[in-house]
């Protein structure tokens, strides 16, 4: 019983999960529990900074306990977390301020409008490989200090300390020892100049947040302190935002490599390798990770509606059981092609960019069954992944050789094959489809020098590889009929007036 494992902590936005990796960086367990979500007002989302924290010691005692494990076999943990989601927090008391404000949350449109009517957009997009969105961390700390009773004067006096989630794990994790993120994490706050990776004194001056609330940034394979817990010294050694970490766990390492998690919506990311990208197509620019000093870069650009269509099938319109069903329903619908589905249900986003534009099926007849409509809706993921890569081979120049795939639409044979033929070339499944933990543990796993990248590479396994069947004129065919559905969306709504 000399067993020894790496625990990754994976703070998702809808829960908390707990993976249990052998030394051979083998899943051997996961535990898993939801978190609650906050709705205060329309298009405000929040989550509860202690419940995170409750909910994650939570699944790693269940994770621990279930399997048996003695905490002091752990070697040691990795952290992976929802991005850009909004913490800040007393540093004497340990209490947060309020509630996080999560990365959907819209409630700062007015402080993105400001910075663009200040002439940041150029600037915000060089340095820090991002566009102006109340997505991203920058505008929610300011709406934090602004708005919550107190907090300026107490971010004055230097007790306050921000952090997105990775950083409020670390530090309760160490018992306020360590304040740090990881680079992957800092560049997603609007507040990190990539060019000199080093937090940004203009836009902390623009967007009014103190040097003092700022957490060190660490590599992501790295030392981030120890926990203590139950007798034993746990060292935290991989921390990366969930797409990045996902990226390192389907191991695209060199540059060209990208993989797409196929879930509510897809995450497309691109390896760029040591080159920082700001894009013209409004793909975001961003740190993949840094190991040993070396830093490497991704373009990611996402798909708003993906998996959520099928969703909308089965709940909004009833006309299919289950996401899984679609399968056998699109393989019943038969050859013909004449339906076609533009899931543009909250607007078009890379590389369209039209929040006007609203969603269609076109191609009726009297004839046309649900089982149509499931395909063409099945396809539509397939179409707008297409859209990004083009937009990703348009900036980079980079032409891409196989697609890694996970995420819970991945499952879906009929999709990846359909994937393979519309972008002619090989589509990969792994065997271990939980990407995101994977990359935490293979972080960590990194840092303690259990294995280097090459051996990560090589242990990978395919579980299938869905390889291109159609020919160019049908693949044409296909890509001319979404080309021309997608124009119909455009500008549906007409914009209002001031
Ligand atoms: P998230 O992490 O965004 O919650 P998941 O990776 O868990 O998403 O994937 C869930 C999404 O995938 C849902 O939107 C669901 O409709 C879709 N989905 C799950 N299984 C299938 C399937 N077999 N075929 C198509 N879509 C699926």
């Amino acid at each position: 019983m000399n067993k020894h494992y790496i625990v990754a902590l994976d703070q998702g936005t809808t829960s908390c999960r707990a993976l249990l990796f052998d030394a051979a960086g083998q899943p051997v367990g996961v535990a898993q529990q939801e978190i609650t979500q906050y709705f205060p007002q329309p298009g405000w989302v929040e989550h509860d900074p202690d419940e995170i924290w409750e909910t994650q010691l939570g699944v790693l005692d269940r994770l621990v306990r279930e399997h048996h494990v003695d905490p002091s076999r752990i070697s040691a943990l990795g952290i992976t977390n929802q991005r850009e989601t909004t913490i800040l927090w007393n540093r004497k008391t340990g209490r947060p301020i309020g509630r996080a404000i999560v990365w959907q949350d819209r409630r700062t449109a007015p402080e993105c409008e400001s910075l663009k009517t200040a002439g940041l957009t150029e600037y915000i997009r060089q340095t820090t490989g991002l566009v102006i969105d109340p997505y991203f961390s920058g505008t929610k700390i300011r709406w934090m200090l602004d708005h919550v009773e107190g907090a300026r004067e107490a971010a004055r006096r230097g007790d306050l300390l921000f952090g997105t989630v990775d950083s409020w794990l670390i530090w309760k994790l160490t018992e306020g020892r360590v304040h740090a993120t990881d680079y992957s994490n800092a560049s997603r706050t609007l507040l990190f100049n990539v060019q000199k990776m080093a937090w940004d004194e203009r836009l902390q001056n623009e967007l009014d947040v103190p040097s003092s609330l700022l957490p060190e940034v660490r590599d992501s394979s790295g030392d981030f302190g120890e926990f203590a817990w139950r007798g034993a010294r746990i060292p935290i050694r991989g921390v990366a935002g969930d797409q990045q970490a996902a990226l390192f766990g389907q191991g695209c390492f060199a540059p060209g490599m990208a993989k797409n998690t196929y879930g509510t919506g897809c995450f497309l990311l691109m390896n760029t390798g040591d080159k920082f990208c700001p894009s013209p197509a409004g793909l975001i620019a961003t740190v993949a990770w840094r190991i040993r000093g070396r830093a490497q870069y991704a373009v990611e650009g996402s798909v708003l509606i993906a998996g959520a269509a099928l969703q909308w099938l089965r709940d909004g319109l009833g006309i299919l059981d289950s996401a899984a069903s679609s399968e056998q329903m699109a393989r019943q619908a038969g050859e013909a092609d004449d339906v076609c589905v533009v899931p543009a249900f909250a607007g078009l986003g890379a590389p369209y960019w039209d929040m006007y534009a609203r969603g269609a099926i076109f191609g009726l007849t009297r004839d046309t069954n649900r089982a149509q409509i499931v395909k063409a809706t099945l396809e539509s993921l397939a179409f707008q992944t297409q859209d990004v890569l083009a937009a990703m081979r348009a900036d980079t120049g980079i032409e891409l050789e196989r697609l890694r795939v996970d995420g819970g639409a991945a499952a879906n044979d009929y999709l990846m094959q359909f994937q393979a033929d519309l972008l002619g070339i090989p589509v990969e499944r792994p065997a271990v489809i939980e990407s995101t933990a994977q990359g935490a543990a293979n972080l960590a796993g990194l840092a303690l020098g259990l294995w280097d990248q090459e051996e990560l590479e090589r242990r990978r396994r395919i579980e299938r590889t869905f390889t291109p069947m159609m020919k160019e004129p049908q693949r044409a065919a296909h890509r001319a009929r979404w080309n021309k559905a997608v124009q119909r969306t455009l500008h549906w709504l007409e914009p209002e007036g001031p």
